[in-house]
């Protein structure tokens, strides 16, 4: 059936392989029985196969057993949901959080949410796809301006002077590692009177020391910024969270469809995003590590040649060029051991080998990756 769109994208270069694991997540991995080292996943802090998670999660286990059974709104939920929503609520400096299914779910269900139809929503051209599919699934109408254009998203929201506005950004764009620039954004919110929804993926764990982008730019919670964010990258465990207002989390109880229709979260899950969020408060040591790694690792690929200046953040994009010289280097890198994955149209525009580094890895794998790619 799907025969010549297959073969359509085979032409191009723009097929895809789903490539699986034998081993635990970390610096380390192993795919059809070969050892790599990765620089491939969004486990920042090295905590996805870290002792504490997994053993909070098999204690949760034992406790609650593992399948959930239910929506949160029916009986799904775990006393655990609460407590690690009034944990992040805090982390965050909110008055509420609610856990959702994934940071895919939180999107697509809280923009869908909040976008009802007397409300225009404000997108960064270069938000995540979760952020696009819940703009799609909203009643609003949405706007897309162009990436980190501050002058462009204020043309934007002069034209919308009556209706209710709510600006849609990464704080950390997780193809470029570039920081959304936030201070001139909220300054932009305020004169507009406009809402400000800021997914946190790549921030929460990694920047303002670990608190995400209002710390990393000494800004505060408000009433009108939604907070949103995933359990899954630098937590290592799973799951997406929103946190804002207590109406504001009222609201997306009652209207978040993805929340509403789907089965909650076991809650050997949420004991191990309760272990992570516990380590990151308690201990920056994995932060420092992780920036410490990150310099190395920019300096080293600068150094070698690489103009990597729009990065900010552990993820650091190589340029590239075709789709073709994109899939040549990741295949050098993989035959020198390196696993580093060449991302393509339609995920970005420009064809790279997306970098990301980790608080779990070795000088000898960073000094390895740049021996590697000194050759490309
Ligand atoms: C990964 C990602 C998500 C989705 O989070 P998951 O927990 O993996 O579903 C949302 N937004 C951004 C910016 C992301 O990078």
């Amino acid at each position: 059936m799907f025969e010549e769109h297959l073969a359509r994208l085979r032409k191009v270069n723009l097929e895809r392989k789903i490539r699986d694991r034998e081993s635990p997540q970390g610096p380390r991995i192993v795919i059809h029985g070969k050892e790599y080292v990765q620089f491939a996943s969004n486990d920042y802090l090295g905590l996805a196969a870290d002792p504490s998670l997994v053993n909070k999660a098999a204690e949760a286990m034992t406790r609650f057993g593992f399948g959930a059974g239910a929506s949160r709104l029916l009986c799904g939920g775990s006393s655990l949901h609460g407590e690690l929503e009034k944990k992040m609520a805090s982390f965050k400096g909110t008055e509420s959080a609610l856990v959702f299914n994934s940071g895919y779910s939180a999107n697509v269900g809280a923009i869908q949410a909040l976008g009802t139809a007397d409300t225009v929503l404000f997108s960064d051209e270069l938000n995540h796809a979760s952020i696009i599919d819940g703009c799609r699934l909203s009643r609003s109408a949405t706007i897309v301006y162009r990436h980190k254009d501050t002058a462009d998203l204020e043309a934007c929201l002069k034209k919308k002077p009556s209706s209710r506005k709510i600006v849609i950004t990464d704080a950390v764009f997780s193809m470029d590692g570039d920081i959304a620039p936030i201070p001139d954004i909220v300054r932009l919110c305020r004169a507009y009177g406009a809402y400000l929804y800021v997914d946190e993926a790549h921030a929460t764990g990694v920047i303002g020391k670990g608190r995400g982008v209002f710390p990393h730019f000494s800004l505060g919670p408000e009433p009108w910024i939604i907070q949103m964010g995933t359990f899954s990258k630098a937590l290592g465990s799973f799951g997406g969270f929103v946190a804002g207002t207590a109406e504001t989390i009222e609201w997306a109880v009652n209207t978040a469809r993805s929340l509403i229709f789907s089965t909650a979260l076991p809650a050997c899950v949420i004991a191990a995003s309760l272990a992570a969020l516990e380590l990151v408060e308690s201990d920056s040591q994995r932060i420092d590590r992780l920036w410490r790694n990150r310099e190395k690792l920019a300096r080293g690929l600068t150094a070698a040649g690489f103009d990597i200046s729009g990065s900010e953040t552990p993820i650091i994009p190589l340029r590239t060029g075709s789709i073709e010289n994109t899939l040549r280097v990741a295949g050098y890198l993989r035959e020198q051991g390196i696993f580093a994955p060449a991302i393509r149209p339609p995920a970005v525009r420009e064809s790279r080998i997306r970098i990301t580094v980790t608080a779990a890895h070795t000088d000898e794998d960073i000094e390895r990756l740049l021996e590697a790619v000194k050759k490309i």
